[in-house]
């Protein structure tokens, strides 16, 4: 038992540490990414007084639409995934916002500038195993393989011949599922995950509008709304200790890098996992609870980058929706050392918020690698990659790009990664995500630190709507709790 609580059961009077000039604020919340601008706004909805810190220039973490070509481009998430219970699409449909469902139908190229069957790749790849979960688990790639074989050893017998075809086929599988779980390789990624899709199309784009409209909303900043009253937001603000307090009269201490310091008897942290793997250790006085660095450790959060090319007019398809580059081998091989990198890029997709540009897709390492090289080597060697594979089939030369853009979301100190996934320990550790989620308890066991964010939610994470949901979760908390709605407050139970 800890001191201050052996002091409070026993009635002793326990003198409150001074705590400066009341603080104007009840709640501090760190980070305006899509949890914490989901909790902030709720609270301040609510009739608290909030201030939010954000390190970052901007609000929306990793949801950044940016203008480019004739248009906006997403140089982070993309699309809402499912319309059934998502945040995300209930708030645009609210405010008569028409998103548009974009069909990937993939486009497979190959790289001797011919078109491999796109009927037969496209049936191959939608052999979906990933609904599967063999006990025990094990890792993805491995387990997809041996999937994929007994399939075409059954329906395919001709094409276990073509071993060139099987390997390259299996290595393009390999980029998707790291395009989609931002892992570096599919054997890294479990069978074993609690992730649940919600329901409809999964790749709804905001298009024209820009994800970043979901913010505007949550803000009331939507159509030259107001804002929010009780909001106060801080950018360029980026948080470096975070102290909870033992007493129940303390409030917490929030210090910043600036030299500023603010309380409040509340703080909400939404800062990326990539964040608190890194900072942790000194971000929280106390230390961070065992199972909570146990967590941190645990989980991991990879890779997905974008390189954005703009043209002067679109030169490809018009109903082109997503396109492959599957490799030859011998092709492969001739590829030189420094160039690898070339040989894992997905493809990629026209954005739908721009009618000029051109997304290429880059997962797990080689987005690390992509991030760091000098630019004018990306965008040549991205524009040979598309000439190579598209250009030459469609009997066209690429034209130069008239803009480029990359992401960094690894590079970015307040990411340092795009998203989180379930990995090779995840089955070991089935609790690590609500481990991440459990908040700080002062004394008398009322929680005054809550976390938020994608990672911290079990079912919905790596997504913009499950971290809004999760955002919403820790202000719900905390309404409970002030409304004196919470009864017996247990944290497991959230
Ligand atoms: C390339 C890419 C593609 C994606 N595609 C999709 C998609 O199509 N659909 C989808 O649903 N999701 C997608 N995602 C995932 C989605 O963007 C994230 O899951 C979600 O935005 C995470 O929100 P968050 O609030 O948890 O974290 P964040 O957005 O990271 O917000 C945390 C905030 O905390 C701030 N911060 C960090 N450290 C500090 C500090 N010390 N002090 C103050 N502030 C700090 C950061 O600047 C940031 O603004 C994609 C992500 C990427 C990178």
């Amino acid at each position: 038992m800890q001191l201050p609580l052996l002091l409070c059961v026993f009635g002793l009077a326990v003198a409150a540490p001074a705590d400066g000039p009341n603080s104007p604020y009840d709640t501090i919340v760190i980070g305006l990414g899509s949890a914490g601008t989901t909790a902030a706004t709720e609270l301040a909805r609510s009739g608290h007084k909030v201030l939010a810190l954000e390190a970052q220039a901007r609000v929306g973490g990793r949801v950044h639409t940016v203008p480019f070509g004739d248009g906006l481009v997403e140089l982070g998430a993309e699309w809402i995934h499912g319309n059934v219970s998502s945040r995300t699409y209930a708030l645009a449909t609210k405010h008569n916002i028409d998103t548009k469902p974009q069909a990937l139908m993939l486009d497979p190229y190959c790289s001797d500038g011919t078109r491999p069957d796109v009927a037969l790749v496209r049936e191959l790849l939608d052999l979906d195993f990933t609904d599967e979960h063999p006990n025990p688990p094990e890792a993805l790639g491995t387990f997809v393989t041996k999937k994929f074989m007994e399939y075409i050893t059954k329906n395919k017998p001709g094409l276990l011949k073509d071993q060139d075809f099987i390997t390259e086929f299996l290595a393009f599988s390999n980029l998707l599922t790291n395009n989609l779980e931002a892992s570096n390789d599919w054997n890294d990624v479990s069978t074993w995950d609690l992730y649940e899709k919600l329901g409809g199309p999964q790749t709804i784009s905001w298009h024209r509008h820009g994800y970043t409209t979901f913010f505007d909303i949550m803000l009331n900043k939507y159509n030259n709304g107001p804002g929010l009253p009780n909001l106060d937001m801080q950018l360029n603000t980026e948080v470096t200790r975070i102290t909870t307090p033992q007493h129940p009269n303390e409030t917490v201490t929030v210090e910043c890098k600036d030299g500023n310091t603010y309380t409040a008897k509340y703080v909400v942290v939404t800062v990326s996992l990539g964040v608190l793997k890194a900072t942790h250790a000194t971000l929280f006085s106390p230390p961070l609870p065992l199972e909570k660095q146990t967590a941190i450790e645990k989980v991991s959060i990879g890779v997905v980058g974008k390189v954005i090319l703009s043209f002067e007019k679109a030169w490809w398809p018009k109903d082109i929706a997503l396109f492959g580059f599957i490799w030859k081998g011998d092709d492969k091989k001739k590829v030189p050392a420094e160039d690898y990198w070339t040989t894992r890029i997905l493809g990629g997709h026209p954005p739908m918020g721009s009618s000029n540009t051109l997304t290429l897709w880059t997962s797990g390492e080689v987005a690390k690698q992509v991030e760091k090289l000098p630019e004018d080597i990306v965008k040549t060697k991205c524009v040979a990659l598309l000439q190579r594979f598209m250009g030459d089939a469609l009997n066209i030369t690429v034209p130069a790009p008239t803009g480029f853009l990359r992401s960094a979301w690894y590079l970015n100190p307040y990411t340092r990664g795009s998203y989180t996934y379930d990995n090779l320990d995840a089955p070991q550790y089935p609790l690590a995500r609500k481990w991440l989620s459990y908040p700080l308890l002062d004394s008398a066991g009322e929680p005054r630190v809550l976390f938020a964010g994608e990672a911290t939610n079990e079912r919905h994470f790596s997504t913009v709507h499950g971290a809004s949901e999760t955002g919403r979760r820790e202000a719900e908390r905390l309404l409970l709790m002030i409304r004196g709605e919470a009864g017996n407050y247990n944290v497991k139970d959230f």
